[in-house]
């Protein structure tokens, strides 16, 4: 069956149900949306492990290459999507989050692009559902912003500019490509503290160390996926750094 989301929304949405959800825990509406790419060889391989209770696995909506939209889970349902995963200090994050898998065969499958009228989708479930719930532009986020170490989706492929272009999530203009990698591997001291610092600050789940350490990396590594995607390899050079400040900077105070 396919129903629309809202009674005054025109996207609709067909509802496969997952038997895969429990009770949010603890908390109001929903205040922050987690993009993931399926990471599957077709779209009906993602859809059949969402909704087999073996799998355990689940999300709110399922978007395909043609931007149909399937809604698996009831928004008011805790859905299995993040995993361990901590945000701004939030590690139930599939309490406080919508869940949308975006179908894509990813890293593992030659990170295809996505097509216009997938992401056009997006953008319009995106809205929706920010016209209905406290979802802030800055959480609009991406799995590996929440799971560094663990998950690379949707992956620097998934174009977060045009999300931006379209009024979804918090974007800037990267900046320019230029200079060396600031810090080595394991190097100690202050830089490297503010720097773990401002991505923490940000919401990346990040411990003060002060060492160029490898969950730092990780975390660069998510940072640049997300807002710099032009490179990805956790490097902290010039560019990294300039975004990363240009955005604390646009936060809304
Ligand atoms: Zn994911």
């Amino acid at each position: 069956m396919t129903a629309a989301l809202s009674p005054d929304s025109p996207l609709a949405a067909r509802f496969v149900a997952s038997p895969n959800h429990g009770a949010r825990r603890g908390h109001g509406a929903p205040n922050c949306l987690i993009l993931h790419y399926t990471g599957m060889p077709t779209g009906q391989a993602a859809l059949d492990l969402l909704v087999d209770p073996a799998s355990e696995v689940s999300a709110h909506y399922l978007i395909w290459e043609d931007g149909r939209i399937d809604q698996l889970v009831a928004e008011d349902r805790r859905a299995w999507h993040a995993g361990k995963a901590i945000w701004k200090g939030d590690s139930d994050l599939n309490s406080t989050s919508i869940g949308i898998e975006i179908v894509n065969a990813g890293h593992d499958g030659g990170s295809p692009p996505f097509p216009d009228r997938q992401i056009a989708s997006t953008i319009a479930l995106a809205r929706e559902l920010s016209s209905r719930l406290p979802i802030a532009p800055e959480r609009v986020l991406a799995h590996s912003d929440v799971a560094p170490s663990r998950k690379r989706d949707p992956g620097e492929a998934f174009p977060w500019r045009r999300l931006k272009e379209g009024g979804v999530g918090h974007w800037v203009e990267p900046a320019p490509i230029a200079g060396e990698a600031l810090f080595r591997h394991d190097e100690e001291g202050p830089p490297v503290r503010a720097l773990q610092a401002m991505l923490a600050l940000y919401g990346y789940s990040l411990d003060l160390t002060g060492v160029y350490d490898r969950r730092t990396r990780a975390v660069v590594e998510a940072f640049q996926r997300h807002f710099r995607p032009e490179r990805v390899d956790g490097e902290a050079d010039p560019s990294t750094i300039a975004t990363l400040k240009a955005l604390i900077e646009t936060l809304a105070p």
